[in-house]
């Protein structure tokens, strides 16, 4: 079952989600929310932006609707559409208009890369008409106070075609996500692996190394994400050099010199 079929209150986060604020993203979203603003999240991936989502959701007490866009993602995969069950035809509601229907935040994960037509369902969501147009269905879904849209953007991977337009972008509160600063991110390693706070700060003082190479041999550095996951390995008894092996370089990249390189700065680290 794939987790957009969930009903929305079935998606109510019940468990505080741990996040360590890095600045003060939290009181802007909310501003957001209080004033019906939809909300754009920008960063790289593994930063901390659905941790953040989560948080914020339990914060809200709203359900959290998460769609992970890619370029297969059409518009009626979000809005719905007719599906014949048992020999009838019935509406199925997207991810989309079942969060605007109940009320839910809406996450829409790298939205560039879902295909062109998305843009045309967000774009009334996404200013004071606050409407989802249903053109399949004839209707015309208003979104409740509650109702929240944000959408993740990763200005890293910028490119002509895989950029958001002027018209799109311009219609969010923006807040930027980047990594955190060292002594928080050792901080979140601990906390999320069990790893002690000299091999976290290890990890991080390695992550920084492999962020200096971005553009210069690598698409990106090492994400939280990445250090949280070598951590584990650590902590599950892997020797370091091989937990940053397995678990940062070869997520890293492929090629074989930058392979040895990031391989490199790890055993000189552990
Ligand atoms: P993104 O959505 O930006 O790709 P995630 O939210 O999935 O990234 O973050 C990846 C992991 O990094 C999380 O699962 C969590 O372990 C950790 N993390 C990153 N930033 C934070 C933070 N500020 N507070 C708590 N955990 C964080």
């Amino acid at each position: 079952m794939q987790a957009h079929s969930l009903k929305a209150e079935q998606r109510i986060i019940g468990q505080e989600p741990y996040y360590e604020p890095v600045a003060d993203e939290i009181e802007v979203f909310e501003a957001a929310y209080d004033n019906r603003l939809p909300v754009m999240l920008k960063g790289p991936t593994g930063c901390g932006k659905t941790r953040f989502m989560e948080h914020m959701a339990w914060r809200l007490k709203r359900p959290l609707i998460t769609v992970s866009c890619h370029d297969d993602l059409t518009a009626a995969d979000l809005v719905g559409r007719f599906l014949v069950k048992n020999g009838e035809t019935v509406w199925t509601d997207g991810p989309l208009a079942r969060a605007v229907r109940f009320g839910a935040i809406c996450y829409l994960d790298e939205v560039v890369e879902a295909r062109k037509d998305t843009t045309v369902v967000i774009h009334p969501l996404a200013d004071d008409r606050r409407e989802l147009p249903m053109e399949k269905l004839g209707e015309l879904l208003e979104a409740p106070p509650e109702f929240n849209l944000t959408i993740s953007f990763n200005p890293g991977y910028q490119s002509v075609l895989k950029d958001l337009k002027q018209s799109t972008r311009q219609r969010f509160v923006a807040l930027e996500f980047s990594y955190p600063d060292p002594e928080l991110e050792a901080r979140i390693i601990e906390r999320e692996s069990g790893v002690d706070g000299e091999v976290a700060g290890r990890l991080v003082r390695f992550a920084e190394m492999t962020r200096n190479l971005k553009g210069a041999g690598l698409d990106e550095g090492a994400s939280t994400r990445l250090l949280v996951q070598a951590a584990k390995l650590i902590h599950h008894g892997i020797p370091p050099a091989a937990a940053c092996r397995a678990g940062v370089a070869q997520a890293l990249t492929d090629d074989p010199d930058m392979l040895a390189a990031v391989n490199e700065l790890s055993t000189s680290l552990f």
